[in-house]
């Protein structure tokens, strides 16, 4: 589908005061993450006529709330967020062990890249999101915790908004494609809220293309990357993603070679996202496999993520094989967690995010 030419709050606000000075529209953007403000009407730091002006022409939100599940433990919610268009798009809420909540966002409507154990891959792809509609998921969640704290009775049932610490580009979506959105949401939420740059990640199925232009893109943000690799082996990678081609691991290998060397490498190490599939990349030969092709890109961290339950008629791997799988990487010295599964009872939990039918 051919894209929307959707304005930007900050293109509708330039049309709308084009003489106004610099400092009104950091003004605008310091209110849009300010839990406390619910409208245009509140923000008094603006001039009534102004207010006024936005209150007519550009929208608060650009997202309408239509479901928010909670998990039965409670450590995660989804929303399914309707924009402008009625196009449906899920963002997640996960708590950790700290009590720290880390959003993860949608980039696109749908996605192209097709992974087969993946529920949106299976939606194809239908726009890319703006960057209004990337930082209204996270200005969601913010509102949302804000409200639960004013309404909790006790201070064990407060939700403090301000504990949200990590942002994950993980949701529906391959985050490179829409390149030039997704940098200036990042940038955004960097210069507009407490978050570090070291506490978002972008995954990425690994579009080299973008991953060579953001080494030399001056603007792109020092933020974590996640390669979802899921096997070193390029005929298995091919079959479970089709973006994989013959020469994608060599040319990987390269890439993480330059990004090293121009980058600090303690502070920008890089992580390979593997989803562990039953017979298919979870046998010990898999696992040297990864380990000789970690080895050949240097400092890496290996995430490990159980599979979780699509209608792909992939099967997650045993408890017992995961575990065989890991202490095999961490055995030889590669940095190797499990991740914790969240959310599977509410399908928030990563690859199960699709667009589902929201209340009117
Ligand atoms: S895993 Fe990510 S890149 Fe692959 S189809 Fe799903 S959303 Fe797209």
């Amino acid at each position: 589908m051919e894209q929307l030419k959707m304005q930007t709050r900050q293109q509708l606000f330039q049309a709308l005061f084009p003489e106004a000075p610099a400092f009104r529209w950091r003004q605008v953007m310091l209110t849009l993450f300010d839990s406390d403000r619910t409208g245009w009407e509140g923000v008094t730091t603006l001039p009534k006529d102004m207010r006024e002006k936005l209150q007519s022409n550009v929208s608060w939100m650009s997202l309408r709330e239509g479901i928010v599940l909670e998990s039965r433990k409670g450590d995660t919610k989804k929303a399914v967020l309707e924009c402008a268009d009625g196009a449906r798009i899920e963002t997640v809420l996960m708590r950790n062990a700290r009590g720290h909540w880390s959003v993860c966002v949608s980039s696109q409507v749908g996605c192209a890249m097709g992974c087969t154990f993946c529920a949106t891959g299976s939606m194809g792809f239908t726009r890319n999101l703006t960057m209004d509609e990337i930082i209204d998921q996270f200005r969601f969640w913010h509102y949302h915790l804000a409200e639960k704290t004013r309404h909790s009775k006790t201070k064990s049932e407060s939700e403090p908004s301000s504990l949200i610490s990590n942002v994950v580009f993980m949701g529906m979506g391959e985050p490179l494609s829409n390149y030039e959105s997704v940098r200036e949401a990042i940038r955004t939420m960097l210069a507009y809220t407490s978050l570090g740059s070291t506490r978002i990640t972008v995954s990425t199925v690994g579009l080299l293309p973008a991953l060579r232009k953001l080494l030399r893109d001056p603007l792109w943000p020092s933020i974590r990357l996640a390669v979802s690799l899921h096997s070193a082996d390029s005929d298995i990678r091919k079959r479970l993603m089709p973006s994989s081609f013959d020469t994608f691991l060599d040319d990987l290998a390269e890439w993480t070679k330059e990004y090293f060397s121009l980058n600090d490498e303690r502070r920008r190490h890089l992580t390979f996202e593997y989803i562990l599939l039953s017979g298919v990349n979870d046998s010990s030969e898999d696992a040297k496999k990864l380990i000789e092709f970690s080895r050949r890109v240097g400092k890496v961290k290996v995430n490990l993520i159980p599979y979780n339950k699509t209608s792909s008629g992939h099967e997650g791997s045993r408890e017992e094989s995961a575990k065989k799988f890991l202490d095999q990487l961490k055995r030889v010295g590669i940095t190797a967690t499990i991740r914790k599964a969240m959310g599977d009872d509410i399908a928030a939990a990563c690859g199960q995010l699709l667009q589902m039918q929201s209340k009117k």
